[in-house]
């Protein structure tokens, strides 16, 4: 597809969980292959990219005109971070007036001959940005999509909008079985994501989800952030029913930074600090709890998982962003959001953090303190707890995060669900009980941390490339470059 040394362009949707790992790819693909880069952006995506990677002389940074108040969207909202979920699918429309810019820049790159960059073969992009697949073949290069999400979660996801009208009529029942994926045991509708389960096959976000995924579907190839030996019922999913051309090249995680910046999010707990108050604590006793850069709880559930964080013997680290019912911009209340008096008491015993916004999640996640991980299992999240051997108490919130889950608790073993979605009822007992199988020297727990274990050694083992082996992802990764 493209030749080592040669000049790819990549655009990342505008998002921090799609930015993180097209980021970690282009290091890679620069380091380990000498490609030079050029990832295009939206302004602000690419100003705070440049102010914590400051491009190098292989991976260049590009603007891609956007005004998210031309759209309807509040000013400077370029990534679904700054926004609350009700608007997403607002952004996701948003992001379709970036074709005739995309275009233009395209055609400027192609003429460019000249230069460091030189003549660009191939295109990565996003599987949001359908549309680039016709740009990319007008203008004689390669396409590949890069699936950001696992191959499992990613064909589930993938499937179930493409059988949408059929698949909503059987969802209508409590358990059905996921169109393609006879191997998987059967679904629940709450497994589907608001789109989908609200949908009766009209439903606008799911047939833009639709439209989007059959495009970028065109594509010459799908390289995706997974691991082939972890993630085999996906990755045969594309190549079998979808008949095309799949590279696993994961775990593609950014190396830890030494400052508090990664990806352009400010973390509001230095590494620093924050190892420090892990160093204090012994090995295994806290849960660390975030769901990812753009979900939230509402305010109810917060409150029951405060109760379950108080009653429960266990130390914590939680990243806290405002619930559902406030913007999201605004400032987090303690007061209104958490039992009273909740934050002085855990201060006053040191039994854990709040953390506001943004934590520096490979941090925690690599230090021996930590025992578990509550997530809402987006992609990244799963790879970098499992890089760690860290287990997963799941509560996934939307898109395929709940087929993520799936997998993980059925065919990996090293997840349990608490819960599912932003607007489910939680109770603090039930929360407490996971918590507990999991981080107590059950037999779940020990098996799960086992399991745990051994995919952090295929993890580890895929990304291997010294004294003439090479692991899974390695080869994948070259055979993606020669093809
Ligand atoms: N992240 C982080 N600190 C936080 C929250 C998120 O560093 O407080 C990073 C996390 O390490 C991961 C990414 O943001 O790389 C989130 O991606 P994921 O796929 O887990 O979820 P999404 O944000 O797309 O829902």
């Amino acid at each position: 597809m493209a030749q080592n040394k040669e000049h790819i362009v990549m655009f990342p949707f505008m998002a921090q969980g799609h930015i993180i790992p097209f980021l970690a790819l282009a290091q890679l693909l620069e380091k380990k292959k000498g490609c030079t880069i050029t990832i295009i952006n939206t302004p602000l995506n690419i100003k705070k990219l440049s102010s914590s990677f400051p491009p190098s002389s292989s991976i260049r940074l590009l603007e891609i005109p956007f005004k998210s108040s031309d759209h309807g969207l509040p000013p400077d909202a370029e990534n679904t971070n700054a926004l609350t979920p009700h608007l997403f699918f607002k952004f996701f429309q948003a992001s379709l007036s970036l074709k005739p810019s995309f275009k233009h820049l395209m055609h400027n790159l192609v003429l460019e001959t000249n230069g460091q960059h030189g003549r660009p073969a191939c295109m990565i992009t996003d599987i949001f940005f359908g549309w680039t697949t016709e740009i990319a073949h007008e203008l004689g290069m390669r396409h590949a999509v890069f699936s950001i999400v696992g191959a499992f979660g990613m064909a589930c996801y993938y499937s179930s909008c493409l059988h949408l009208p059929h698949l909503k009529a059987k969802s209508d029942e409590t358990e059905f079985t996921l169109p393609d994926f006879p191997e998987a045991n059967k679904c629940h509708s709450s497994q589907l994501s608001e789109s989908l389960r609200a949908s009766n096959g009209t439903d606008p976000f799911a047939l833009y989800l639709k439209k989007v995924f059959t495009e970028a579907m065109k594509t010459n190839g799908l390289i995706i952030n997974t691991v082939e030996e972890l993630d085999r019922i996906g990755t045969m999913y594309f190549r079998k029913t979808l008949n095309m051309p799949v590279w696993a090249v994961g775990p593609l995680l950014l190396p830890s930074e030494n400052g508090t910046n990664r990806a352009g999010k400010e973390a509001k707990l230095t590494p620093e600090a924050c190892k420090n108050w892990l160093d204090a604590k012994t090995p295994n006793s806290v849960l660390y709890i975030s769901f990812g850069s753009q979900n939230t709880l509402s305010k109810s559930q917060m409150m029951q998982l405060a109760m379950a964080l108080e009653a429960s013997s266990k130390n914590f680290i939680w990243v806290v962003r405002p619930p559902l019912e406030y913007d999201i911009d605004s400032e987090f209340k303690e007061d209104e959001c958490l039992p009273e008096g909740f934050v002085h008491r855990i201060k006053a015993q040191n039994k854990g953090l709040i953390v506001e916004q943004w934590a520096p999640q490979l941090e925690i996640l690599s230090h021996k303190a930590t025992s578990a991980f509550m997530s809402q299992c987006g992609w990244n999240s799963v790879m970098e707890s499992l890089i760690h051997g860290v287990p997963l108490i799941g509560w996934p919130m939307a898109s395929e995060q709940s087929f993520t889950a799936k997998y993980l608790v059925e065919q990996v073993g090293v997840c349990v669900e608490v819960a599912r979605g932003r607007s489910c009822e939680v109770r603090h007992e039930d929360i407490v009980a996971k918590m507990e199988l999991v981080m107590n020297e059950t037999e779940k727990g020990n098996q799960m941390r086992r399991k745990a274990c051994e995919a952090k050694e295929i993890l580890k083992d895929a990304m291997k490339d010294e004294d003439g082996y090479k692991g899974s992802s390695i080869k994948a990764l070259e055979d993606f470059l020669t093809a």
